[in-house]
C-alpha cells in the first residue's frame, strides 16, 4: 500500500523479512490484549479501503433508506462520520484518515467487545499486521515490495504458536486483492512523482474517482464520458458494473486526464 513518509520512515527502523524467512503469531479473541490494538490508530485508508468499509458498514444496516441487500454505505456520510480528508503536501493527492471515537484509548469506531464489527472488510493495515508492506516503483517501473515485522511489547500474538511466511501470512489474511488494487493506486501516485503537488480541479477529480466510487458512476453517466471516450453502451456498463469496476475504471480516467496517456483508455 501506498504509505506517507512518516510510515515509511517507521518501516524502515524495524526489522526486515526476507524472502522465505517465517515470523511466529497468532491473534485469537483468547489473548490477553484482544482488542488493545484497535485505537489511538494512525489509519489511513486506501480507496480500496474506503469502497470495502462502506460495503461492511451497508451490511450493517447504514447503507440509504430502501435501498437493495448489499448496497454500501454512500460515501459522503461516510466521509462525514468516519474520515478526515487531507492531501499528500508532495504530491496533491488526497487521503483519508479514520477518525478513531471520542473516550479512554480512543478506540477504533468498528472496534466491539467481541472483536472488530467489519472484519471480513478492514482494512489492508488491518489485515497485514504484524507485518508492514512498503512498495515502491523502482526507476524501470517495476513494483519493488518489501515487508518488516512490527513486534510491539504489548501485542501477546509472537507467543502463540503459528509459523508464517510474508506469502502465507498475506495469503490467510485475504491481501491479494487488497494489494493488486492499493498498488495499482501507487503506481498511479508515483507518476506525480518530482511533478509537485497536483493542481486542485485534478485533487477534486482525484478525490470523487479514488474515494467516492458511487458518486463517480454518476458523474460518468452524467456527463457522457463513456461516448466521448468512444466506449459503447455494453462495455460502458462492464466498466461501471460494481464499485470495484469503476475505482479501476477511476484510476484509468485519472492517468489519461492528469497524465494524459492510459493503457486501456483514449482520448476521442
Ligand atoms: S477496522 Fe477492525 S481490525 Fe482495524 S482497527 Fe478497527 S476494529 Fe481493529
Ligand atoms: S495486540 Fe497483537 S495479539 Fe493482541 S489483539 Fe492486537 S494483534 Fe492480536
Amino acid at each position: 500500500m501506498a504509505h506517507d513518509e512518516q510510515t515509511q520512515r517507521f518501516l524502515d527502523s524495524l526489522p526486515e523479512i526476507k524472502p522465505g524467512q517465517s515470523f511466529r503469531f497468532r491473534c485469537h479473541p483468547q489473548v490477553s490484549c484482544f482488542n488493545q490494538c484497535c485505537g489511538d490508530l494512525n489509519l489511513m485508508l486506501t480507496p480500496y479501503d474506503t469502497l470495502r468499509l462502506r460495503r461492511a458498514l451497508g451490511r450493517l444496516g447504514h447503507a440509504s433508506e430502501n435501498a437493495p441487500e448489499n448496497t454500501p454505505m454512500p460515501s459522503e456520510p461516510f466521509i462525514r462520520a468516519h474520515v478526515e480528508v487531507g492531501v499528500y503536501p508532495q504530491s496533491g493527492y488526497p487521503f483519508l484518515h479514520l477518525r478513531m471515537a471520542e473516550g479512554p484509548g480512543r478506540p477504533c469506531p468498528f472496534v466491539r467487545p467481541e472483536g472488530c464489527s467489519v472484519y471480513p472488510d478492514r482494512p489492508a493495515a488491518c489485515r497485514t499486521y504484524p507485518v508492514g508492506r512498503a512498495t515502491r516503483v523502482d526507476e524501470n517501473g517495476e513494483l519493488v515490495e518489501q515487508f518488516f515485522l512490527v513486534r510491539e511489547d504489548h501485542c501477546a500474538g509472537f507467543a502463540e504458536d503459528g509459523e508464517w511466511t510474508t506469502d502465507t501470512w498475506c495469503s490467510d489474511q485475504g491481501l491479494p486483492r487488497y494489494n493488486e488494487v492499493n498498488d495499482r493506486y501507487m503506481r498511479l501516485m508515483s507518476r506525480q512523482r518530482d511533478r509537485g503537488p497536483l493542481p486542485q480541479k485534478f485533487a477534486n477529480m482525484a478525490l470523487l474517482a479514488l474515494y467516492q466510487p458511487d458518486r463517480f458512476r454518476d458523474f460518468v453517466r452524467d456527463t457522457g464520458m463513456l461516448a466521448r471516450l468512444g466506449i459503447d453502451a455494453a462495455e460502458g456498463e462492464r466498466l461501471l458494473a460494481d464499485e470495484e469496476a469503476a475505482l479501476e475504471f477511476g484510476m484509468d480516467w485519472l492517468e489519461l486526464v492528469i497524465y494524459g496517456d492510459n493503457a486501456r483508455l483514449r482520448p476521442a
